[in-house]
């Protein structure tokens, strides 16, 4: 008889990884907004894989990086946290460049986790204990995204320079080696996501459906429709606006929605309106396609000075 497994999965690394694109890869959707710019992904995002005989919920999360701002310590907090309570951690790097402190940093604190969730599964406190037989001892899988941009030569090196980097934790850490497998993958071409998806699968215990079938993400509406005006803003504004830029529904009295776009400063107001509005005008028909028919989205700028730096707006954005 099979058995029906579940559980959580963390994906993470630093900034512009690759991590929102893959976990909407794994779950086929589109479930959490992805730019070229660093810090797109600002709060913990879940998507959900069923399966015939699991269900995969993917928490992507914010990247770890250093923090410069109260918003990016709280999105470091996030991540820091959301290797708490899951079942299988999954640390990604890009194959492009080099292994640099950032993904030490990442590796360390994947590692950190697996080895104490071995641990506890040697105690019997596992949430799989006694399950051993099936779910094996807990694993680091590491990914390394972005193989479409350089060779197999360029890939090699990468997993040979990311093994030492765990070898040497392992050492500092005077333990056993904890167990670790690798995975080349495209995340936008797809190539190696089917048998990084096989091997989470096989690494989650027995366990519930956690969501409804039919549901993909935890993301109440109003914050997916923000973050999907914030998505289409970033892809068309300059480099120094992102990280001014916050996004939140106001109002939603469907088919009317109301999404106000905070900046920092007024010359940044004039940015995102645009050339006689174009670039607001753009923002709400690409995020309308989006939305289920009929929606009615409305679209306001307003400055917030330094909304980053302060606690208080950060608690009304829901940060
Ligand atoms: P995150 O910050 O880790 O969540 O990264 P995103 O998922 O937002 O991706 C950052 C950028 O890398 C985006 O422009 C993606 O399109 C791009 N990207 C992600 N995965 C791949 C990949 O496998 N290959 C290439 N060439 N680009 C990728
Ligand atoms: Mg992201």
């Amino acid at each position: 008889m099979t058995v029906f497994r579940s559980g959580f999965v963390a994906v993470v690394g630093r900034p512009n990884v690759g991590k929102s694109t893959l976990v909407n890869a794994m779950v086929g959707t589109k479930v959490t907004i992805t730019s070229p710019r660093p810090n797109t992904t600002r709060s913990q995002v879940r998507g959900v894989l069923n399966l015939p005989d699991a269900q995969v919920v993917f928490v992507d999360t914010p990247g770890l990086h250093k923090p410069r701002t109260a918003l990016g310590e709280r999105m470091n907090e996030s991540a820091t946290a959301s290797l708490d309570d899951v079942d299988v951690v999954v640390a990604m790097v890009e194959a492009t460049g080099a292994v640099g402190p950032g993904d030490r940093m990442v590796l360390a604190q994947s590692a950190r986790r697996v080895r104490s969730m071995a641990r506890a599964a040697a105690l019997g406190h596992g949430r799989d204990a006694g399950d051993d037989a099936q779910t094996g001892d807990p694993t680091l899988l590491v990914v390394v995204n972005k193989i479409d941009r350089v060779g197999g030569d360029g890939v090699l090196t990468h997993l040979t320079a990311v093994a030492d980097v765990i070898r040497v934790l392992d050492e500092g850490d005077g333990e056993l080696p904890i167990p670790v497998e690798y995975f080349p993958v495209s995340a936008t071409s797809g190539e190696g996501v089917a048998g990084l998806v096989d091997a989470v699968v096989a690494r989650l215990p027995e366990g519930p459906r956690y969501y409804p079938e039919g549901m993909v993400t935890d993301v109440a509406e109003a914050f997916w429709v923000a973050d999907l005006v914030r998505e289409e803003l970033l892809h068309r504004v300059q480099d120094e606006l992102p990280h001014s830029i916050a996004c939140r529904v106001s109002e939603w009295e469907w088919p009317r929605v109301r999404c106000e776009i905070l900046v920092e400063r007024d010359s940044q107001k004039g940015i995102v309106i645009g050339k006689g509005g174009t670039t607001l005008k753009e923002v709400g028909i690409a995020v309308r396609k989006q939305m289920p028919p009929g929606a009615y989205l409305e679209l306001f700028v307003r400055v917030e000075k330094r909304w980053q730096h302060r606690e208080d707006a950060l608690d009304r954005l829901g940060f």
